[in-house]
């Protein structure tokens, strides 16, 4: 146990308590486990990661899934029975889950046919932005808290991750208190230490050490979210490394290097949380100067020329655009996860819903789905921070959005999109998004 607890440690730098107690809380194999575990901390502070990277090692069967994603609890349970049986709805099978299951009885039950089909295992479900769970039921919670009870004599751990604190969760039925965990914000020079391990092999350490500090002494003050300074430090180094290229420096010209990034960081400073591009599009985007191509000046230029959108904003778009032109009853089709390619095929074309969606106009579709669509078509990991609610009230302040309803819908707003095909054919086009290829009915 020590050796999977140390090897753990080292790749994840600063998180050796949470480490510890999270392997001898699972314990090895055999050890039954406990019915209900709470990690709370702010976003970005390694919850999922140290989860996911303990219970692998344990060699627990794990479900994990994202609150944020499920419009209705019938997605939810299919999707966690799903992962647990190892059942991957995909064209080949016609998109059919393990089993039709939308109450919590069902759900139990096919969890226990899960666990003595498969010798039963120790099986986990982590459950990401738990706090949305609140929404549900007023039973769902607690019920999910004694999972184990429930199940019997399957050993199953549900693990509830969250940014907010157990005291906003308590419903007024009760709730059996789990054991909680919380990831402490890093502090600088954590964030250093962790930041140290993206160094490219070519530079030495202590230059590498000296560009995190700086870039560090300029965000700090504007963000300590660990996955925003990673974008920043990546994005920025090829910038801070322009003199030593050009031979104007070397490594220890601290003043002249300094002088050359701040302009570059000054400006990226007006950007925090509204990037033009991507982390993941960013790193295609090495990959391929680093192989020569160059299709990297074309994408950034054609970004950086039509930047009228910040990149989230223009995902929003793609997503409230699908939204309103495919049917809902589509979207597991299109948006599930690992679902692989969408192949259209002639029958398809020829469905029985004959009229041109994009004829009637848009429908007006909930923010939950939205929601859900914008998550399943962005690569990155995206919390559903104030800052994206607000980029949603700026693009209906832009026209690009209509609000549907009156304003008594504080709850549950309805929106349309109010765009042509065209623009979001060109928006999509800026980041690297087919649209074509999951729309309903397109030909
Ligand atoms: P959320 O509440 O939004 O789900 P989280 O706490 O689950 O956030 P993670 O997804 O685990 O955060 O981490 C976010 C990113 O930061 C990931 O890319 C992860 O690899 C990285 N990260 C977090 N902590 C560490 C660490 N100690 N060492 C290396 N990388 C880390
Ligand atoms: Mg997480």
């Amino acid at each position: 146990m020590d050796e999977i607890v140390f090897d753990i440690t080292q790749q994840i730098p600063c998180r050796k308590t949470q480490i510890q107690l999270l392997a001898s809380i699972v314990g090895k194999a055999d050890c039954p486990l406990p019915s209900c575990i709470f990690l709370y901390g702010h976003s970005g502070t390694g919850k999922t990661l140290v989860t996911t990277s303990v219970l692998e090692k344990l060699g627990v069967l794990t479900s994990h899934v994202n609150c944020v994603e499920f419009y209705n609890a019938r997605v939810m349970y299919e999707t966690i029975l799903n992962q647990l049986s190892g059942t991957l709805p995909s064209s080949i099978n016609n998109y059919t889950s393990y089993a039709a299951c939308d109450n919590l009885g069902d759900f139990v039950r096919h969890l226990k046919n899960i666990g003595y089909a498969q010798g039963k295992p120790r099986m986990a479900i982590i459950m990401e932005h738990s706090e949305r769970l609140r929404d549900c039921d007023t039973s769902f919670l607690p019920a999910l808290c004694r999972l184990q009870e429930l199940t019997q004599d399957i050993n199953i751990l549900v693990i509830l991750s969250s940014t907010l604190p157990i005291d906003k969760f308590r419903p007024p039925t009760g709730l059996m208190e789990p054991i909680i965990l919380h990831f402490p914000q890093y502090t600088k020079d954590e964030l250093i230490e962790i930041l140290l391990k993206l160094r490219p092999t070519s530079y030495s350490e202590e230059f590498y050490r000296n560009y995190v500090s700086l870039v560090l002494s300029v965000f700090y003050l504007a963000t300590k979210d660990l996955p925003e300074l990673k974008h920043q430090v990546q994005l920025n180094f090829h910038a801070y490394c322009e003199p030593l290229e050009k031979g104007e420096a070397d490594e220890g010209d601290v003043r002249k290097l300094w002088r050359n990034i701040e302009p570059h960081l000054k400006k990226a400073l007006t950007s925090v949380y509204l990037r033009q591009v991507s982390s993941s599009q960013y790193e295609r985007m090495q990959c391929l100067t680093e192989t020569g191509g160059h299709e990297l000046s074309h994408t950034k230029s054609s970004v950086t020329a039509k930047m009228e959108l910040p990149f989230y904003s223009k995902f929003l778009m793609i997503a409230a655009y699908l939204a309103s032109y495919n049917p809902a009853r589509t979207d597991r089709r299109f948006f599930m996860k690992h679902h692989g390619k969408q192949r259209k095929t002639k029958a398809m074309i020829k469905a029985k819903e004959r009229s041109r969606n994009q004829l009637v106009g848009p429908k007006p579709f909930p923010l939950d789905r939205l929601l859900a669509i914008f998550y399943s078509i962005i690569d990155d990991k995206v919390t559903p921070t104030a800052n994206l609610f607000s980029q949603i009230s700026t693009l209906v302040t832009l026209r690009l959005l209509t609000q549907v309803g009156g304003d008594d819908q504080l709850d549950s707003p309805k929106y349309k999109c109010a765009v042509s095909f065209d623009f979001i054919r060109s928006i999509a086009r800026m980041v690297n998004f087919d649209v074509v290829h999951y729309l309903y009915n397109y030909s």
